[in-house]
C-alpha cells in the first residue's frame, strides 16, 4: 500500500543571465548528469526530476508554485552551479510548500591544479553561490537541510536518500486521515493532544469512530471470506494445535479472521492511513483485536492502541520511511526491565499489537490463543515472536501543550538471555544507549511517552530530517547523551520555543 516509486524530488539548479547561453547550456548538462547520477542510485527511492536553470525571479516564482501543484513532487533538490543573486528567489521561497535539501556540491570533484583557468573557476562556483543562497535561506528563516559534498560521494547521496524518505513521509501525512475508533484509554495523559495543532502542523486528520461502525463492517463478512483468511494463517504461520482446523478454538480464529476483514474493509473503505483502537471500548467486538492488528501494520497501516493516534500516525510516516529498506516498524511499548547491573535491558511488548515486520527471520511466528487479563472479553488470539537483532530506533511524539515534540532514542536489540515459553506476546529486547540509567532518566525528563514507533529499518538521521520538515522540536538520546547536557538542551528549548514557537 505504501508506493515510494511515484514520488519525485526535483532537482533545481540556481544561475544567472550573466554567464550567457553557452554557460548555461552547460550548466543544464551538468544539471541534469548529476539528476541522473544521483536518481540512478539505490539510495534514492523516488524519481529525481531535472528542472531547468534557474535564471530570473518569474521562473523561480512560477517553479514553486508548480512544484506546489506537483501531487507527487515531495521536495526539491536546490543547488546554486554558478552563482546565482539570491534576491531572486524571495519571491518563489516565500510561496514554496515543499520541502527542500540544499545540496551543496560541484560539478568538477577536483581542481585541475595544472590547468586551472577562469572558464574552469566560472563553471565551478557553487562554493560561494551557495553561501549567497544559504544567505537568504537563513535571513528568511527557512527550515531545510543542507548536505555538503561531491554528488558522486556515496555518503552524499545516502544524505539524499534519507531526506526524500523523509520528504515521502511528509507528503504522505498530507490530507492523511486517521481513524481513532473508540476514544482514549480513559484517565491516561501522554495519548491524549491537540488534533487541530496536529493537522496544521503535520497535516494528517484524525477524527473520531464509534465501535459500531467497525462492528458493522465486521458482521457483514461472508463466510468463505473467512475461510480463505483461516487458511491462509494455516499456510503463513505456526499455528497452535488448539486453532487448528480440528482444535478446540477454531472458532476463536475464525472470530479473530472476521475482525480483521471487517476492520480491513472499514480502513479501505474509509481511505483511513492508521488507527487506534481501545479495550475499553469493544462493544460488538468478541474480542480485542490482535492478529488483526498486527497483519494490518505489516501491510503499513499505523496503529496506536488504547486511543494513541500521535503514535499511530508516527508507525505510519516511520513505516512510509522505511519501505523497501532492511528491517521492520511497529507500535511498541517500553513494558518491562531487567535491571541486572551487567546489561540493563528494556523488554518492550503490547498486549497483543506488535507488527510481524519486525520478527526474526527463519521461522513462523507462531499463532496463539491465550487469555487477556483486562478488558472483559473472549481471549484473543495473536501473534508471538521475538524481534531479529541489531540497531534500532524507538521515537515518541509528545504534545507539550505549547508544541510537539520528538524523542527518539537509538537502541540495539539483542536475544533474550533465556527463551521466554510462557510470555504469550510479541517481543523485543533492547540495551538502550548510551544505557539505561541514563536514556530512562532522559527520556522521563523530556515527557517522552511510553508508548513508541519502533524501527530496525531507520536511523536517527531519518527522524532528525523529519522533525526538521515538520518544524517539531526534537530530542534525541544515544551513545553521546549526557544527563547534564540533556537537562540544559530541554531548559533551552523551552526558551527557544517559546520565542520561535510556531512559525
Ligand atoms: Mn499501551
Amino acid at each position: 500500500m505504501i508506493d515510494l516509486e511515484r514520488y519525485e524530488v526535483w532537482f533545481v539548479t540556481g544561475s544567472q543571465h550573466l554567464y550567457g547561453d553557452e554557460v548555461l547550456r552547460q550548466v543544464d548538462d551538468d544539471a541534469k548528469r548529476i539528476a541522473k547520477s544521483v536518481g540512478g542510485s539505490d539510495s534514492i527511492a523516488v524519481k529525481v526530476v531535472t528542472q531547468p536553470a534557474q535564471t530570473t525571479p518569474d521562473a523561480i516564482r512560477n517553479l514553486c508554485a508548480a512544484a506546489n501543484a506537483a501531487t507527487d513532487c515531495v521536495g526539491l533538490i536546490l543547488w546554486m552551479h554558478t552563482f546565482s543573486p539570491a534576491k531572486m528567489w524571495i519571491g518563489g521561497l516565500k510561496e514554496l510548500h515543499k520541502p527542500f535539501v540544499h545540496l551543496h556540491t560541484q560539478f568538477n570533484r577536483d581542481i585541475p591544479w595544472s590547468t586551472i583557468d577562469m572558464d574552469f573557476m566560472n563553471l565551478n562556483q557553487s562554493a560561494h553561490g551557495d553561501r549567497e543562497f544559504g544567505y537568504l535561506c537563513t535571513r528568511m528563516g527557512l527550515s531545510r537541510k543542507v548536505i555538503v559534498g561531491h554528488w558522486q560521494d556515496p555518503e552524499v547521496v545516502g544524505k539524499l536518500g534519507t531526506w526524500s524518505r523523509a520528504a515521502c513521509a511528509r507528503h504522505d501525512a498530507q490530507g492523511a486521515r486517521i481513524a481513532r475508533i473508540g476514544d482514549n484509554m480513559r484517565d491516561v495523559a501522554v495519548t491524549e493532544g491537540d488534533k487541530v495543532e496536529a493537522e496544521m502542523r503535520f497535516g494528517y486528520a484524525v477524527n473520531g469512530y464509534g465501535l459500531g461502525d467497525v462492528v458493522a463492517c465486521v458482521e457483514s463478512v461472508g463466510e468463505s471470506a473467512v475461510d480463505t483468511l483461516v487458511q491462509q494463517y494455516d499456510e503463513l504461520y505456526d499455528v497452535a494445535a488448539s486453532l487448528r482446523p480440528s482444535g478446540e478454538r477454531r472458532g476463536s480464529l475464525r472470530d479473530a479472521a472476521r475482525i480483521e476483514l471487517g476492520l480491513r474493509a472499514f480502513l479501505e473503505d474509509g481511505g483511513f492511513k492508521a488507527f487506534t483502537d481501545t479495550f475499553e471500548n469493544l462493544h460488538g467486538l468478541k474480542q480485542l483485536p490482535g492478529i488483526a492488528v498486527q497483519r494490518l501494520m505489516a501491510d503499513g497501516y499505523g496503529f496506536g492502541a488504547e486511543g494513541d493516534w500521535k503514535t499511530a500516525a508516527l508507525v505510519r510516516a516511520m513505516k512510509v520511511m522505511a519501505t523497501g529498506l532492511a528491517g521492520g516498524t511497529s507500535f511498541m511499548e517500553d513494558y518491562t526491565y531487567h535491571l541486572d547491573p551487567d546489561g540493563m535491558k528494556v523488554l518492550g511488548a503490547h498486549m497483543l499489537e506488535i507488527c510481524p515486520s519486525i520478527a526474526l527471520g527463519g521461522r513462523k511466528p507462531s499463532l496463539e490463543i491465550h487469555p487477556l487479563s483486562i478488558g472483559g472479553k473472549e481471549d484473543p488470539v495473536r501473534l508471538v515472536f521475538d524481534a531479529s537483532t541489531g540497531p534500532a530506533v524507538n521515537a515518541t511524539l509528545v504534545d507539550m501543550g505549547d508544541r510537539f515534540r520528538m524523542v527518539v532514542n537509538e537502541v540495539e536489540v539483542v536475544p533474550p538471555d533465556q527463551p521466554l515459553p510462557n510470555l504469550p506476546v510479541a517481543r523485543a529486547v533492547w540495551l538502550p544507549h548510551p544505557e539505561l540509567k541514563t536514556a530512562a532518566a532522559a527520556w522521563i525528563l523530556a515527557g517522552g511517552a511510553h508508548h513508541t514507533s519502533f524501527s530496525q529499518a531507520l536511523t536517527v538521521a531519518h527522524l532528525e530530517d523529519l522533525a526538521e520538515i515538520a518544524g517539531v522540536e526534537l530530542l534525541t538520546i544515544g551513545d553521546t547523551t549526557s544527563l547534564a547536557e540533556f537537562r540544559k538542551e530541554l531548559r533551552w528549548n523551552e526558551v527557544y520555543y517559546g520565542r520561535a514557537g510556531r512559525r
